[in-house]
């Protein structure tokens, strides 16, 4: 359990200033922020805080680190973290930056590489492209965000393992919490083949594609989808729309506005 004087620590910190260049970074980088409530905004600052209080940032491929990529990438993390007792990612210490798509391993296949935007490793950092970071910050609305994407899998990984299910109900009852998971599973479940089914025949789907690879890749890429185009998703998949609602404690419908049609 985290400590007592930790808690106290990020709770002073939470109600820190905010700097006006970071602020400014935030206007250019992740416009979208302007839509949340005020009381939602200053909560996305005091976990920016927070987030860059604990967290280390290290360029690679040259890439020097500054305040832009700092403040840019830990405003898309911790927009997941809005409206709950926030753990912060806690398996997470270093989030690498390379400069745009880097060469890294098959997932399935060691031998070969290919390029990527970003990945999120269990009790590893977060590695992530910034061109990638700083375009998916900037356009809230085309339903993909590397940085979303990859913290999904962090909140995923948080119990153990990477399958889709990230932890439910903290601080409910075992009953509630076993109807929680049991309602996640089901929908879940049933709209993950659907999304394989219409994959496999090249339909055009709100989810991208790339989450019919596996439960942990849906989860992540359902969750770029509730984000960016919730209205979409809303409409398309309401149930899977209502599960990811009350799990993120979020309505991204309310501040999208008619943009997501
Ligand atoms: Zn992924």
């Amino acid at each position: 359990m985290f400590g007592f004087f930790a808690k106290r620590r990020r709770k002073k910190i939470r109600e820190g200033d905010f700097p006006g260049a970071w602020a400014e970074i935030l206007e250019t980088n992740f416009p979208i922020h302007r839509q949340l409530s005020a009381a939602d905004q200053r909560e996305l600052h005091g976990h920016i805080l927070v987030f860059l209080d604990e967290k280390m940032f290290e360029g690679c491929g040259g890439l020097v680190i500054d305040d832009e990529i700092r403040v840019t990438i830990a405003a898309q993390a911790c927009i997941l973290l809005l409206h709950r007792e926030p753990a912060y990612y806690p398996t997470l210490r270093t989030i690498l930056v390379y400069p745009s798509s880097y060469l890294a391993k098959h997932p399935h296949d060691e031998k070969k590489k290919h390029h990527r935007l970003g990945e999120s490793w269990q009790f590893g950092p977060v590695v992530l492209a910034w061109d990638s970071s700083r375009r998916g910050g900037k356009n809230a609305f085309d339903g993909h965000n590397v940085v979303i994407h990859e913290f999904a899998h962090q909140l995923d990984q948080i119990d153990g393992a990477a399958d889709g299910a990230p932890t439910l109900g903290q601080g409910e009852e075992r009953g509630q919490r076993r109807q929680l998971y049991r309602s996640w599973a089901l929908v879940f479940s049933r709209d993950f083949e659907c999304l394989q089914k219409k994959a496999a025949k090249g339909k055009r789907t709100v989810i991208d594609h790339y989450g019919a690879t596996n439960p942990a890749e849906f989860f992540a890429t359902a969750t770029e989808a509730f984000f960016e185009k919730p209205r979409q998703l809303k409409k398309k998949r309401p149930e899977l729309y209502e599960e990811l609602r009350a799990y993120y404690r979020q309505n991204p419908v309310a501040w999208h506005g008619s943009r997501d049609r």
